[in-house]
């Protein structure tokens, strides 16, 4: 074999891409990736493993996960005319949606949002614009509405609540975006445990609902669906792997499901603590943090700090995500994941001790 020349070999958009980093959080108080910071009683997970036991690992999985889909459709309510997809964690159904679309389509959606948007559409090769919000973090609607006329955009993706920004977009102008778009709305519903305000029921024609388990306490099981007309989902189904939501998955968010008051106990717990957290981030000098639906929290530290003060609560053992080289409105931010009472107060402490 002739030598081979990589540089020629892979795409250009992938060369030129920087792989997703996730930081290594062995041995850190972990309060960067939105996850659930509870575990499960003993004795629920005994009753887990009980379950799993006659799970057939040596069959296939059910490709199309039909007695999950049966229990996600009706937990969402949803009308026999809506179909489900399943994806290995949201994450691929953003994938899927985007590996769909004729070459060079153009994709929309805010600055700053969830990464993987952009990052997808650039691998594949597509045309990924960011409108910028407004500096409340609220849609500038008549940016969107001008770049949906001058990109005519495939798909448009709005993070409801908004990653990493906390907080939900006006319902009126997502209603203009959806009115505009003569492409796919989705609404990425990733924190909707969390929020008090869903899409879910605006579902059909060109708007699409997702959701994940994962920021409800299932992250480590992969599991994302989305809602959406019947024509559009067969579609969908077309170009998804036959197995992608693997028996130890399916069977383990149905017993998850079935126990759902644990779920709602835990969120309602997570929501308690991020009041808490609002109002301890904004008595420290210096500190203004952002209001927020998700089970995570924005906040603005002193001018060319947020690097420093980043590196330092790292220093004292506890993570979270640097937001401020991703740059315009996210300068001097950071993002930290609600955690337990005793995560959030060391958290606190490591920040107010960074801060002095
Ligand atoms: C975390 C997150 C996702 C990805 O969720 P997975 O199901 O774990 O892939 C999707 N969208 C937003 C806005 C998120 O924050």
């Amino acid at each position: 074999m002739s030598k081979l020349n990589l540089q020629t070999f892979f795409r250009p958009e992938i060369l030129a891409l920087s792989a997703y980093h996730v930081a290594d959080a062995q041995g850190f108080i972990k309060l960067d990736a939105m996850e659930n910071p509870y575990s499960w009683s003993n004795e629920f997970k005994q009753k887990w493993l009980v379950r799993l036991k006659d799970c057939p690992l040596n069959r296939y999985p059910d490709p199309e996960a039909r007695e999950l889909v049966t229990m996600l459709k009706a937990l969402n309510q949803l009308p026999d005319n809506i179909d489900l997809l399943l994806g290995n964690g949201s994450d691929e159904i953003i994938q899927l949606l985007l590996m769909a679309l004729p070459p060079n389509s153009a994709i929309l959606s805010t600055t700053p949002s969830f990464v993987m948007y952009k990052q997808i559409s650039d691998y594949l090769g597509l045309n990924y614009h960011g409108v910028s919000l407004q500096s409340d973090f609220n849609l500038d609607l008549p940016s969107m509405l001008a770049a949906i006329e001058q990109h005519n955009p495939m798909i448009i993706f709005l993070a409801y609540p908004n990653n990493p920004t906390g907080n939900l977009f006006d319902v009126n102008a997502v209603n203009q975006i959806i009115e505009a778009a003569n492409g796919l709305v989705i609404i990425d519903e990733a924190y909707e445990p969390f929020a008090d305000s869903s899409f879910m029921n605006r579902v059909g024609n060109n708007v699409l609902v997702m959701r994940t388990v994962s920021k409800l306490g299932l992250a480590g099981l992969r599991l994302g669906y989305i809602a959406g007309k019947h024509e559009i989902i067969e579609q969908l189904h077309k170009i998804r792997l036959p197995y992608n939501i693997n028996v130890l998955t399916q069977s383990s968010v149905k017993f998850a499901f079935e126990n759902k008051d644990i779920f709602d106990s835990q969120t309602a717990a997570i929501r308690h603590e991020r009041a808490l957290m609002f109002a301890a981030l904004n008595s420290i000098n210096g500190i203004v943090a952002y209001e927020s639906a998700a089970n995570f929290i924005l906040f603005k530290t002193p001018e060319n700090q947020a690097t420093r003060i980043f590196e330092s609560i790292k220093a004292q053992g506890v993570l979270i995500k640097n937001v401020h080289p991703q740059g315009a409105l996210l300068k001097d931010c950071l993002r930290v994941t609600v955690g337990t009472p005793n995560e959030n107060h060391a958290f606190l402490q490591a920040l107010k001790y960074a801060c002095e």
